[in-house]
């Protein structure tokens, strides 16, 4: 077959921005060689459709015992007694969570979006603002600081039948024990959706919301240093007190009803390929390497928000307590989107986000989010922190200066040479 040259040569200048630059993409991370090797395996070429031991299509038992493998790690990693690994990716996740235990026009309440929350849980231009009622809280104004006060008042009010915590741009940890005893006044269930802290999660450096929500999701892309994908898992709360039916009207256990709403409810043939790569990224975060890297991410976090706050940027609720940042860039005169723009022409790449309270579009935004999952990939530690913010700052406060820029890119590159991605391999 003839190589498909324009394609490999894009993908090639894809590696060489992605080797350049500073990734501060909150969501974004650098997988190891060979979970991108599991990825672009022969699995890829099989369909599967079904869960190990109970498939649609014959000649799955290389693949039953990979699945049957990622789901064991997964298992293992979080603390959890049920996971299902098929999720496409986080949104899918979220979906099918949605689809097993709520009927269409029910009460959602969850993280306004633009305080930091995420599209599915209840946007309306998403299908879960859609298909549900969503309702929502927020941040306290002053502090930044998820509004519990709030989040009861609603519930009480709304009677919602899901309560999803969990966001994309919240720098702090959760009270989940107090969203449970909320949820259980009203007869709701708890979705965490912990995508962007699962790693964190994961090794003990956050609390764990498994023994008090109902059921957790997450994507395996983020700090977790997977495949882009997702999973969902339940710690406990097997049970269906709700009564809830499976389209054919049986009442089943919650995991069965989360297993049909992935498949056949919201998807197809699972990605073997993807899954293979998820057991290898779960396999590796359970080693002490993973340890030592998510305890560093925290670290560069911590001295990230120090170093920006030493400079006067404002960050949402002052700091932080895991990977990432939300910056109101208001005071420094300059919007989200021009930060962003000015920031990627020096090869520093970020993005532009709503803050709480924002008096600007989405498409234009008061803030930017950073953090520091793939930096710390990379080798980089606490004192690079100082480097990176001194260079933002350069950037931020003469963003249409290209000669300025020009350097600090030279800069950027210089720093990034002495960390060259997939060095080990
Ligand atoms: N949930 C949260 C909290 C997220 O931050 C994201 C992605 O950024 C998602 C879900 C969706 O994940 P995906 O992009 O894999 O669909």
């Amino acid at each position: 077959m003839k190589r498909d040259k324009l394609i490999f040569k894009l993908l090639e200048e894809e590696q060489q921005r992605q080797e350049e630059g500073i990734e501060l993409i909150a969501s974004e991370n650098f997988v190891s060689r060979q979970v991108m090797e599991a990825a672009g395996s022969v699995a890829t070429n099989k369909y599967a459709e079904g869960l190990p031991g109970k498939r649609y299509y014959g000649g799955c038992e290389v693949v039953d015992e990979i699945e049957a493998i990622a789901i064991e790690r997964a298992k293992q990693l979080f603390n959890a007694e049920w996971v299902n690994v098929q999720p496409h990716s986080g949104a899918q996740a979220n979906a099918a969570v949605m689809l097993a235990v709520l009927n269409a026009g029910d009460k959602i309440l969850g993280f306004d979006l633009s305080h930091g929350g995420h599209l599915t849980h209840g946007s309306s231009v998403n299908f879960s603002g859609k298909l549900y009622e969503p309702h929502f809280y927020g941040v306290v104004k002053e502090t930044g600081l998820i509004d519990y006060e709030q989040l009861e008042r609603v519930a009480l009010e709304q009677k919602p039948k899901l309560i999803i915590c969990g966001a994309s741009a919240y720098s702090r940890d959760w009270d989940y024990a107090f969203i449970r005893s909320v949820a259980d006044k009203v007869g709701a269930l708890v979705l965490a959706d912990i995508s962007h802290p699962a790693g964190l999660i994961a090794r003990g450096l956050l609390t764990d919301p498994l023994p008090h929500c109902h059921i957790v999701t997450t994507t395996t892309h983020k700090t977790l240093r997977g495949p882009r994908g997702g999973l969902i898992m339940m710690g406990k709360d097997f049970e269906n007190p709700w009564g809830l039916k499976t389209p054919k009207g049986e009442v089943k256990m919650m995991s069965s009803l989360l297993d049909m709403a992935v498949f056949p409810g919201t998807q197809g043939g699972p990605l073997e390929h993807i899954i293979a790569a998820k057991a290898v990224a779960f396999g590796e975060a359970l080693s002490d390497s993973y340890m030592k890297y998510i305890t560093q991410v925290k670290l560069n976090g911590a001295a990230m928000a120090k170093a920006l706050v030493a400079r006067g940027y404002e960050i949402i609720s002052g700091g932080t307590d895991n990977h990432l940042m939300l910056i109101d860039l208001r005071n420094k005169n300059i919007t989200g989107k021009a930060a962003e723009k000015a920031l990627v022409s020096a090869d520093i790449t970020a993005n532009k986000n709503m803050v709480p309270f924002d008096d600007k579009s989405p498409f234009v935004t008061s803030g930017i989010r950073l953090g520091t999952a793939a930096i710390t990939t990379r080798g980089l530690k606490e004192k690079h922190m100082q480097t990176i913010v001194e260079l933002i700052d350069a950037v931020i406060v003469d963003p249409e200066n290209e000669t300025s820029i020009k350097k600090i890119r030279k800069k950027v590159h210089k720093l990034m040479e002495d960390f060259p991605l997939y060095r080990e391999d």
